[in-house]
């Protein structure tokens, strides 16, 4: 198995589970497990977090072993796992970010929303990047769950953050910033965002921002009518908290997050640096953005492309570049060689769906295991390998150690953890077992 978020742990888990004898190690490139449920899911959502609880039963099953710090195509090749092992799963994720393919994309103050959750959520990759919050004016651009995530982040109070394990300097820097509006564009209608009413909900109660919403942009042409009376009521409990939103009047908090739909950026703008940010007005024409030639300037000094996350390819693994997976059937790439959650599907589901998404790749790997079809595999482990190239793997108790750590130094501050997010930190941490 390869990638120790969602998708990985649930794979694990049904291997570990079946009518087999089967031993599963867990490669993982960073020395922590969860991938996005550690670094993805906002730090403000902590019982979301706790389904790292239900991975550690499966981490404590006979036959499990992890190993951190150990990524495919730094550390191991392709080719190696597959004569290691008699099946290999790839549950990567998606590493990057999809791009909007505007004018200004690159400028300074132009982030990935990958960056920006990367960066409060303590990456180790990612703790350089200095985002400049000092703006009025911060744009988000998309109405998924991840932007309305960074949204919120950039709204919450001192009060709100301490409790959670966002990073210092996240922290700092949000209490810091100079923000006054968050400004949520979404390319489509109300009734077509892409994001859940718990999180819409959420927006009405935060104790620092106004959510603010023109009623005139949840007036719905026809189309857009007839879609939500034959919607799921997901979609109409997000209507019936947008339309109550229109109907309130800011109350002066510090900060408002303005929701905006049926609008596009065309480009960022700026000499050197984001200035603003051109939007063009949308129609819908049968459920797709399609442009008018109503354009408009806003100023702002950072922006947050939301759109999506992306899977990359691994050297000598197959890839489709268009979408960002690897191609598959059901799971199966070929008897032997397998995907998992994100890198097999796409961008997009929560937690739980990586869960029946990685037990349908299992029952086939199961069925190619019980018909005969998996390759033989050659001699030599993955331990002899990496002491020959002197990697060092964090197993299990490494993480543990690790988890200990950052537990230790939150518990006087009433924080969950306060995470190391520096590859020394956490390797050494590992160390001190
Ligand atoms: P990931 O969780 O991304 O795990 C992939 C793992 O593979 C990572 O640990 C990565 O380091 C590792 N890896 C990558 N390349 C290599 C390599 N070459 N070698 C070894 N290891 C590698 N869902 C919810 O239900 N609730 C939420 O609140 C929620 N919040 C979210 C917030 C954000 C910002 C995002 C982006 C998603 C959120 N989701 C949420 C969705 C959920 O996180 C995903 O559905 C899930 O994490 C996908 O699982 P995965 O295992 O496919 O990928
Ligand atoms: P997402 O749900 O796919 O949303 C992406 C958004 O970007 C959509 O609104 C999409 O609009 C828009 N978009 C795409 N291309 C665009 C473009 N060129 N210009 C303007 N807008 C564009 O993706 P996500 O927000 O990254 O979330 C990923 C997955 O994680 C989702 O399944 C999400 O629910 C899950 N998640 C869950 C939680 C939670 O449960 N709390 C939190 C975070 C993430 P269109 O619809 O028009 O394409």
């Amino acid at each position: 198995m390869v990638g120790s978020g969602p998708a990985g742990f649930y794979a694990a888990s049904a291997l570990l589970t079946s009518d087999l004898p089967v031993e599963v190690d867990l490669l993982e490139r960073l020395p922590t497990p969860w991938g996005l449920v550690r670094l993805g899911v906002a730090p403000d959502h902590p019982n979301i977090k706790a389904v790292s609880r239900a991975f550690e039963k499966t981490a404590a099953q006979p036959g499990f072993r992890f190993f951190g710090n150990v990524e495919v195509g730094r550390d191991v090749t392709h080719d190696e796992l597959r004569r290691l092992y008699d099946a290999v799963v790839y549950s990567v994720g998606a590493q990057t970010d999809r791009q909007l393919g505007i004018p200004g994309e690159e400028l300074p103050g132009s982030w990935a929303a990958t960056e920006f959750v990367a960066w409060y959520n303590g990456h180790p990759d990612f703790q350089e990047l200095e985002f400049d919050l000092s703006h009025e004016r911060a744009v988000v651009i998309g109405n998924g769950n991840v932007a309305l995530d960074v949204a919120r982040m950039l709204a919450l109070t001192p009060e709100e953050l301490a409790p959670t394990d966002t990073t210092d300097a996240a922290i700092a820097a949000i209490n810091e910033a100079g923000i006054r509006e968050i400004l949520v564009v979404g390319r489509r209608g109300p009734v077509q965002a892409a994001w859940t009413p718990v999180e819409v909900g959420e927006l009405g109660e935060l104790g620092g921002a106004d959510i603010v919403v023109d009623p005139a942009q949840l007036e719905l042409d026809a189309a857009s009518t007839a879609e939500l009376e034959a919607a799921p009521p997901t979609v109409k409990r997000n209507v019936e908290h947008l339309r109550e939103y229109a109907t309130r009047t800011p109350t002066g908090k510090p900060r408002q997050i303005v929701l905006r739909f049926l609008a596009s950026p065309v480009a960022i703008l700026g000499d050197g640096k984001v200035e603003a940010i051109e939007l063009v007005r949308n129609e819908l024409v049968d459920g797709r953005a399609v442009a008018t030639d109503e354009r408009e300037t806003i100023p702002c000094g950072i922006v947050f492309r939301s759109v999506g996350y992306r899977g990359v390819g691994l050297p000598g693994v197959p890839f489709d570049e268009r979408a960002g997976t690897i191609p598959n059937e059901g799971g199966r790439v070929a008897p032997g060689l397998y995907a998992a959650g994100w890198i097999k599907r796409g961008p997009s589901g929560v937690i739980g769906t990586n869960k029946k998404d990685a037990t349908e790749t299992v029952g086939l790997l199961l069925e190619d295991a019980r018909a005969g079809k998996l390759p033989s595999r050659g001699d030599g482990t993955l331990e002899s390998l990496l002491a020959e190239r002197g990697t060092e793997a964090v197993m299990y108790g490494g993480w543990e150690a690790i988890d200990r750590a950052e537990k230790a130094a939150g518990e006087p501050h009433g924080r969950p953890r306060i995470k190391l997010c520096s590859w020394d930190a956490l390797l050494a941490a590992a160390r001190d077992r």
